[in-house]
């Protein structure tokens, strides 16, 4: 069925709803919400560019807030978010009250301006993620590793938590690398405790030196987000 693309609120059902990670000491749970699209429809058809970080708009008790869809922008039929729920988040909240059955009021694309202007387009690309910012840097990745090997020679994402509770899509971010061997790594750095296969550190110089040190003087980065993290 052909749709519009999403430039007005609509409601969109919730298909399903999973924590993907019950959050450490801070205690805020990120849980993934799938939206139904009409049959045969995907974001790509509705004109959406993950890679160019292209993203939702949720409409909840008079507040829009955004949010970069998760799933490959090729899948029909559904898309899905991931969202950290904070205590008292009107939209975040106001998604995690929903039930499956419920809907919810999106638009979308959204562009992002500044991630489109702010990976300068290199053979190698860093992407540095702090908490649920992985969720604009998924995206992304995925859609510079589609890109031919003599463009995009090599990805390194390099993803920031306090603790391994707040760390999830292990499964996805290892088969990414394992679709992509030598070309895709992924580095888990944890600042508030020691974890089997994580750097214990903060994003702090020392780590970007030692996760990007290889990198050619001409490399690409993207660095996704909470402003709280990023300021810190
Ligand atoms: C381009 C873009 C893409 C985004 N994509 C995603 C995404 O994929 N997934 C996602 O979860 N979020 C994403 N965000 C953030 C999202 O838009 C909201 O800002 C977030 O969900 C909080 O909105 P809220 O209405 O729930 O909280 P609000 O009602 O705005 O805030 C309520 C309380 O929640 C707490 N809070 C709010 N934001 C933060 C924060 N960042 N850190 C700590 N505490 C906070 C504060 O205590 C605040 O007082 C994105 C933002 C942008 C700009």
């Amino acid at each position: 069925m052909a749709m519009k693309p999403m430039r007005q609120f609509r409601p969109f059902e919730l298909l399903a709803k999973e924590t993907l990670a019950e959050g450490g000491e801070e205690g805020f749970p990120v849980r993934r919400f799938t939206f139904q699209l009409p049959e045969g429809c995907s974001l790509e058809s509705l004109g959406f560019d993950m890679g160019l970080g292209d993203c939702v708009q949720v409409s909840a008790a008079g507040s829009v807030r955004s949010y970069s869809p998760v799933s490959p922008g090729q899948r029909a039929g559904s898309f899905d978010l991931a969202v950290k729920i904070y205590p008292g988040g009107q939209c975040s909240g106001h998604l995690d009250s929903l039930a499956v059955g419920d809907q919810a009021m999106i638009s979308g694309p959204a562009p992002v301006p500044w991630l489109a202007h702010a990976l300068n387009q290199q053979q190698h690309v860093g992407l540095i993620a702090f908490g649920v910012g992985i969720t604009e840097a998924l995206p992304v990745a995925r859609s510079q590793l589609a890109k031919p090997v003599d463009v995009v020679e090599r990805v390194v994402l390099l993803w920031g938590n306090k603790t391994w509770m707040d760390v999830f899509w292990q499964e996805e971010l290892q088969e990414l690398a394992q679709q992509h061997p030598g070309r895709f790594q992924v580095v888990f750095a944890l600042s508030r405790e020691d974890h089997e296969g994580c750097v214990r550190s903060r994003i702090d110089p020392p780590l970007l030196q030692s996760t990007f040190g290889d990198f050619a003087p001409t490399a690409g980065f993207l660095v996704v987000g909470t402003k709280q993290i990023l300021g810190a």
